[in-house]
């Protein structure tokens, strides 16, 4: 009797034994390596029907996005409605420009946006909020790993290459997306915070995000990394992708107070200057205030959209432990539910913690930090604990955590 053929996958030629689990078919097998990248090829060809981004889902309106970010992200009212309001326009914007017809119609330009605020006021949350309410692909880069083409770290078109991965290689949902540039300042041409390996002033990586910025075909590696010759790249248009910018720009609100200044000099000064709030000099940010702070003015120019978020106070500090739908407080209280424990906080604890944040001054980004420090004793026990009991962290208990 002849012997079995070695049943071998059908495109690699590989056996199970090189290759694992093979699936039959009428007339041959295929491996999983194999499998895996024909649905790459698939979805870069666009050939998949995945409805992960429907491009005709319904519109949210400016109410229900800032509804929706009000559940985790406490105050920053100005940025919230700012953002809504883009966001909103960037959808319709794109449905609109997908059905005009004639090209007499107006065509609506896109609004970049910016956020200005301290580390740690909720910048990113914001965008990461929002980009659980979309139906459009959403990613986060950060500006300090982008150099300049030829330069050792993150080519800018890298951004990209997230965004086409958030999107599952879906090009026409990534060529709609949202890209959200964190630490746009420390690429300023004043910035000390360059590195050696990238252009000295930054201004290399502001030309070529500027590119990205205006609407451009770029050729992106599909894994990214460097582009090389032999290496098959994906077209992306971002023409319709949404750049939304954050940064702290540390020191911009003496530019602010010097330009309010001067320009109150002259005509009813006085009263002028009264008016001013000058514990939060932030919320009259002009672009012109973003080019004396370094960034080139045609990259100011393609951010038409400008808002700031305020610093966090203890009120709102407070109110971040405890209020949103992910709240520190609740989360801890979860993880001890887990273990059969009702977890409850002495209100004053509440305050030690919001006190320490504080001191530390990293606005709500320290919370995190200082309640770990309080409870990693006590989740270390937790197992320990009595089924069905309650424990009340005491002031006493989280200063003693807090001195050490
Ligand atoms: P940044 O402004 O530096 O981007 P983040 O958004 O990363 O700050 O904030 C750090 C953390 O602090 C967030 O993950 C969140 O838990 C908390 N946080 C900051 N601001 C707020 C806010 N306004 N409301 C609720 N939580 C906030």
């Amino acid at each position: 009797m002849p012997r079995k053929q070695e049943e071998r996958c059908s495109f690699c030629g590989r056996s199970a034994s090189e290759a694992g689990l093979l699936l039959s078919g009428l007339s041959g097998f295929i491996c999983k390596d194999c499998s895996d990248q024909a649905i790459r090829i698939f979805k870069e060809q666009g050939a998949t029907s995945s409805k992960k981004y429907d491009p005709d889902a319904p519109i949210p309106t400016p109410t229900e996005i800032k509804e929706f970010l009000d559940l985790y992200v406490i105050g920053q009212d100005a940025a919230k409605r700012v953002l809504s309001v883009a966001v909103y326009n960037h959808y319709k914007r794109l449905r609109y420009n997908a059905q005009r017809v004639d090209n007499n119609d107006v065509e609506i330009d896109k609004s970049n946006i910016v956020l200005v605020g301290e580390t740690g006021t909720g910048k990113t949350l914001l965008a990461r909020t929002i980009a659980r309410l979309l139906k459009v692909p959403f990613c986060i880069a950060d500006a300090t790993t982008l150099t300049e083409a030829g330069y050792v770290g993150d080519d800018v078109e890298n951004v990209l290459v997230r965004l086409l991965q958030a999107a599952d290689y879906d090009v026409a949902a990534a060529e709609r997306g949202i890209v959200f540039i964190d630490e746009i300042d420390k690429i300023s041409r004043k910035s000390e915070n360059t590195s050696i390996t990238r252009d000295v002033s930054g201004e290399g990586v502001q030309q070529a995000l500027l590119k990205l910025l205006e609407g451009a075909d770029v050729s992106v590696p599909p894994e990214g990394g460097r582009k090389h010759p032999e290496q098959k790249l994906i077209n992306v248009n971002t023409r319709n992708i949404l750049f939304i910018c954050g940064g702290a720009f540390d020191g911009i609100e003496r530019a602010i107070s010097a330009r309010l200044n001067s320009n109150a000099i002259g005509f009813k000064g006085d009263e002028r200057r009264q008016e001013l709030d000058r514990n939060n000099m932030l919320q009259y940010v002009q672009p012109m205030d973003l080019k004396k702070f370094g960034l080139i003015p045609e990259l100011v120019g393609r951010f038409p959209v400008l808002t700031h978020l305020e610093a966090l106070d203890r009120e709102a500090l407070r109110r971040i432990l405890t209020e949103p739908k992910n709240a520190l407080v609740k989360q801890y209280e979860a993880l001890f539910k887990m273990d059969g424990v009702e977890l409850r906080f002495d209100p004053e604890v509440l305050d030690m913690v919001v006190d320490r944040a504080v001191e530390y001054r990293l606005g709500a980004r320290g919370l995190r930090g200082i309640m770990e420090g309080i409870m990693t004793d006590l989740m270390f026990d937790l197992p320990q604990m009595q089924k069905g009991s309650t424990y009340t962290l005491t002031p006493e208990v989280a200063k003693a955590k807090l001195s050490i």
